[in-house]
C-alpha cells in the first residue's frame, strides 16, 4: 500500500530527505506534530522584523529603527502558538529578546539597509516542473542597479564551514530556479545573510548551466521520493542530526519502533479512510 506522496517540495523540504529519508517521512508525509524549537522561533522573528525595516523609507532604515521593528516583531510573536509553545519564563524571554535584538545589529554590519531597492518581501512563490510543484518563500527580492534581480535569504543558524559552504549555496539555485519559472528569468546574485554569531554574507552567481542542475536534481529527489512512498521505504540516516530529531523514540536505529508514530500522524488521506473501510468490513 503506497504512501501519499507531498504535494511539494521546498529548499528544507529537500534537505530533510537528503539528510534522513525517514525524518522526511515523519515530518512531510505523516504530518507528526513537532514541538516548536528556539532556533525557528527566534529566525521567524528576526525575519518579521527585517520584513518590517524594509516596508520602511529607504532614509528610515536606521538600526534605532530596526530595533522598534523587532519589538513590534516580538509583539506580534507573543500570543502565536510557535512562541507560545516554547512556554519561556521571565528571564528565558527577555535572553530570547536580546539575542534576537543582537541579529538584528549585526544585520547593519553587513549591508546598509538604505541602498536596497526592495521589489518583494517575504515572496511566495510556486512552480511545476512536470508532477512535481516546488515552492519557496524569497525573504527579500531587489533589483541592483543595473535593474538585475538579486534574492536575499536571511539565516539566523550558524554560518557553514567552508566545506559545508558549497552545499549551503546548492539551495540558493533553488531561488534561481523558482525566479526563472515565475518572474522568466534568474537572478544576477543569490546571497545568504548569516546573522549569528560570526555573521557574513555568502553569494553566489546563478547562471542558466546551474540553474537547469537544480532542476535535474529536484528531478531525480522527486523520483527517489516517489519510489520510498510507493514501496514504503524511507530509510534512517544517522548523522549529528540525530542529536536533534523530534523522531528519535520511533527511529530503528536507536532502537525504536516507527510503527508506534502511526497514532501521533495527523495525515488526512485516501490510505487512512481505506483502513478505516476495512475495520469496518471486518
Ligand atoms: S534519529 Fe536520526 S536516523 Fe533516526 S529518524 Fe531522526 S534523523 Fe533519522
Amino acid at each position: 500500500m503506497a504512501l501519499p506522496l507531498p504535494t511539494s517540495l521546498s529548499p528544507s523540504k529537500v534537505s530533510a530527505f537528503k539528510d534522513c529519508a525517514l525524518a522526511f517521512r515523519f515530518s512531510a508525509i505523516d504530518k507528526i506534530p513537532e514541538p516548536p524549537s528556539m532556533p525557528a522561533t527566534r529566525g521567524t522573528t528576526v525575519h518579521r522584523a527585517l520584513e518590517l525595516l524594509f516596508v520602511e523609507a529607504p532614509a528610515d532604515r536606521t538600526p534605532q529603527r530596526a530595533q522598534e521593528c523587532l519589538r513590534t516583531a516580538l509583539e506580534e510573536m507573543s500570543t502565536h502558538e510557535e512562541y507560545v509553545g516554547l512556554e519561556l519564563d521571565d528571564a528565558a524571554a527577555a535572553d530570547f529578546a536580546a539575542t534576537s535584538a543582537r541579529m538584528v545589529d549585526r544585520y547593519f554590519t553587513l549591508e546598509d539597509p538604505q541602498s536596497i531597492t526592495p521589489i518583494g518581501l517575504e515572496l511566495f512563490l510556486t512552480a511545476q516542473l512536470g508532477s512535481l510543484t516546488v515552492r519557496g518563500i524569497i525573504d527579500r527580492l531587489e533589483l541592483d542597479q543595473d535593474g538585475e534581480l538579486v534574492v536575499t535569504d536571511y539565516k539566523t543558524g550558524r554560518a557553514p564551514s567552508p566545506a559545508q559552504e558549497q552545499s549551503r549555496l546548492g539551495g540558493v539555485h533553488f531561488y534561481s530556479l523558482l525566479c526563472e519559472r515565475v518572474l522568466g528569468r534568474i537572478p544576477s546574485r543569490v546571497q545568504l545573510i548569516y546573522l549569528g554569531d560570526q555573521p557574513q554574507v555568502i553569494t553566489t552567481v546563478p547562471s542558466e548551466q546551474s540553474t537547469r542542475g537544480v532542476a535535474r536534481k529536484l528531478d531525480a529527489i522527486w523520483s527517489a521520493v516517489e519510489r520510498a512512498c510507493d514501496k514504503e521505504d524511507f530509510r534512517p540516516r544517522r548523522s549529528a542530526l540525530c542529536n536533534w530529531c523530534n523522531f528519535k523514540a520511533f527511529c530503528p536505529a536507536f532502537g525504536g519502533d516507527p510503527s508506534q508514530a502511526a497514532s501521533l500522524s495527523i495525515r488526512p488521506g485516501p490510505q487512512r479512510a481505506l483502513d478505516l473501510a476495512a475495520v469496518d468490513a471486518g
